[in-house]
């Protein structure tokens, strides 16, 4: 008897067919040859000395692209997620208080992180709220996401930092969808862990996530009475394999992803190349060309103070009388475009436009506001 009894599979024998599609939703964007072409070198060994001179140059362009001097500062192997817990996991132990910030899902989602770590979290929506929890509950960590790209909302950053140090309290931001697109600056404003992913205005492929921690955040973690619950996200372990630590040696932890280190090495590049100002300048200036033709088209912005439009992805009132999930794969199967509805607290109540990176540019609104326009036209519109 043939000690193998299930056969190889049939659709593993015919050919990988991935399309060509333009992804014109929160993330992951579209990723320009230059990257691609990068994460398609030749694997190496993740110890190898050239890795480890690309994770410093992986390093120096995170120092950039957040504007701080922070020495721990590296990619976490995962996506926006690993580097959400990698955060909260090794700053918070069990029975400290976490306060939220509550724009959309990205608090909600870091608040159950916190309980799974039996940490108490309390949420605060404003300002107010927030000075009142800070001295009530006395949290060692604030989360705020600052691009909130389920609500399409910007919240703003400066005083924040200084405040939450009045109270002992650490400053955790979630720059997932704003990086590059909307002004940081991580040491400026008294960001204590800052980080975001690979698949948005980087436009590099999803799997590595920019993080940093400042000496207060490090002083945090390094003297905690127990071990962060996750060995994969131990900031100590994590620190050395990036070579941020004192350590004469690098010690071996997991097996980086070397290809996707490529990928991110030259995303940075090309935000290097560009320049932050000129990046932040070109995204907000595509999000207002966005934003008046959306109007000319006869629809509403969800967020409607402007200063607090996200520039990187837009957020709609889903048309009245229309199924948004109509809207969203018509213009998939017609325009190969992808744009997508709501997450969390605004499923059903909008649809989303990402246009980051290089997918920013005037260009790519016109197609996106054509795609619209022939939905409206073209999709079942019920009496309202
Ligand atoms: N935070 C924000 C603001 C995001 O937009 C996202 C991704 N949509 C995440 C966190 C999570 O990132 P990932 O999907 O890469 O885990």
């Amino acid at each position: 008897m043939s000690p193998v009894s299930i056969p190889p599979p049939q659709c593993l024998k015919k050919r990988m067919v991935v399309p060509q599609r333009y992804m014109f939703g929160p993330g992951p964007s579209n990723v320009p040859p230059r990257i691609l072409e990068a994460g398609a070198n030749p694997v190496i060994g993740h110890m190898h000395p050239e890795t480890f001179e690309i994770m410093s140059q992986i390093k120096s362009g995170i120092q950039y692209m957040f504007q701080t001097q922070n020495r721990t500062s590296f990619a976490v192997s995962g996506t926006g997620h690993t580097a959400m817990e990698c955060a909260i996991f090794n700053t918070v132990e069990p029975g400290e208080n976490v306060l939220v910030g509550v724009n959309g899902i990205w608090g909600e989602r870091a608040a159950d992180m916190a309980q799974r770590i039996e940490a108490t979290y309390c949420y605060c929506s404003c300002c107010v709220v927030r000075l009142q929890a800070l001295s009530k509950h006395r949290p060692v960590l604030f989360f705020l996401a600052h691009g909130e790209s389920s609500t399409g909302v910007l919240h703003p950053l400066d005083g924040i930092g200084d405040l939450c140090h009045k109270y002992g309290c650490l400053f955790l931001v979630d720059c997932v969808a704003s990086i590059g697109g909307a002004p940081v600056y991580m040491d400026q404003q008294g960001i204590d862990i800052l980080y975001t992913g690979s698949q948005k205005v980087l436009n590099a492929p999803p799997g590595t996530a920019p993080i940093s921690f400042s000496e207060r955040a490090c002083q945090k973690v390094f003297n905690r009475r127990t071990k962060p619950v996750s060995f994969f996200l131990d900031l100590s372990w994590l620190a050395n394999y990036w070579g941020c630590d004192d350590k004469p040696q690098r010690i071996y932890h997991h097996t980086g992803p070397v290809t996707a280190f490529y990928s991110l090495r030259e995303s940075l590049a090309v935000l290097a190349d560009e320049g932050l100002e000129n990046s932040w300048e070109r995204h907000q200036k595509v999000a207002e060309y966005f934003h008046t033709g959306l109007e000319s088209l006869g629809l509403k912005l969800f967020v409607k103070e402007k200063r607090a439009r996200l520039p990187t992805v837009t957020t709609i009132v889903s048309p009245p009388g229309y199924d948004w999930k109509e809207i969203t794969s018509y213009i998939m199967k017609k325009h190969n475009l992808e744009i997508s509805g709501g997450l969390g607290p605004s499923l059903g109540l909008v649809l989303r436009v990402g246009l980051m990176g290089f997918n920013s540019s005037e260009a790519n609104v016109d197609m996106v506001l054509e795609a619209l326009r022939d939905a409206l036209q073209h999709c079942h519109r019920s009496k309202v």
